[in-house]
């Protein structure tokens, strides 16, 4: 790869995050400056910067560290949750890696060990998803606890925290939030009712859901 090419290529991931970050906070997924999201450029990992609004940030704010966490590119600071993001790089093939504070999942994360089986929308997410262990923002002990909880699995929530969610792409980490914000949204609304307990599946039911997506081929339901 020329230095041209590579910069080029760096260029337009750089642009797909930035909107990729936008979303998450026109969607209401994060609020002000928290949450952060991450990409795969060659051999190299794109970073939202610390402290930034997502509608202040050029074309010259890119910011790429290596897989050692040392920074490559750009002046601002790279996020606070570094770790996380680059422990989801160095354990699995994730192309992409979403952060949020989302009201409904943040609220679950307090409230139970594992998000309770609502909806077989779980299977796009590889099972039913972990809470991983509180510890202090931005610490390679969350990142650890991160990881722990995300075995096996695509996303998971950090109690009194957030969510994490990773993917081929920025789309496909962006989505995987999005479902896993609202599949917790789902259970606490269904939850709420006094005198009532919603109607949970079996781990063998969201199984034959797993298996069936994956005779699409796709581990990505669009249904
Ligand atoms: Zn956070």
């Amino acid at each position: 790869m020329t230095d041209e090419v590579r910069q080029d290529a760096i260029g337009r991931a750089w642009e797909d995050l930035v909107a990729t970050a936008r979303r998450t906070a026109a969607e209401g997924l994060v609020v002000g400056t928290s949450g952060n999201v991450s990409v795969r450029a060659g051999g190299l990992v794109l970073v939202t910067p610390s402290g930034v609004p997502y509608d202040r940030l050029t074309p010259e704010d890119a910011v790429a560290v290596d897989l050692d966490g040392n920074q490559v590119l750009g002046d601002l600071a790279p996020t606070s949750e570094l770790p996380l993001h680059l422990q989801v790089y160095r354990n699995t093939h994730a192309g992409a890696v979403v952060h949020t504070h989302a009201v409904h999942a943040t609220a679950v994360s307090t409230l139970v060990p594992e998000v309770p089986l609502i909806h077989y929308m779980a299977a796009a997410l590889g099972g039913p998803v972990r809470v991983a262990a509180y510890a202090l923002y931005g610490t390679d002990e969350l990142a650890a606890n991160m990881l722990r909880a995300l075995r096996d699995r695509t996303g998971c929530l950090l109690q009194n925290h957030g969510t994490v969610t990773y993917g081929d792409s920025l789309d496909q980490a962006y989505d995987r939030t999005a479902q896993l914000e609202w599949m917790c949204r789902l259970w606490l609304t269904a939850a709420a009712l006094p005198g009532y307990s919603p109607s949970l599946l079996s781990r063998s039911q969201l199984r034959e859901v797993e298996e069936k997506l994956q005779g699409y081929g796709r581990p990505r339901p669009s249904t």
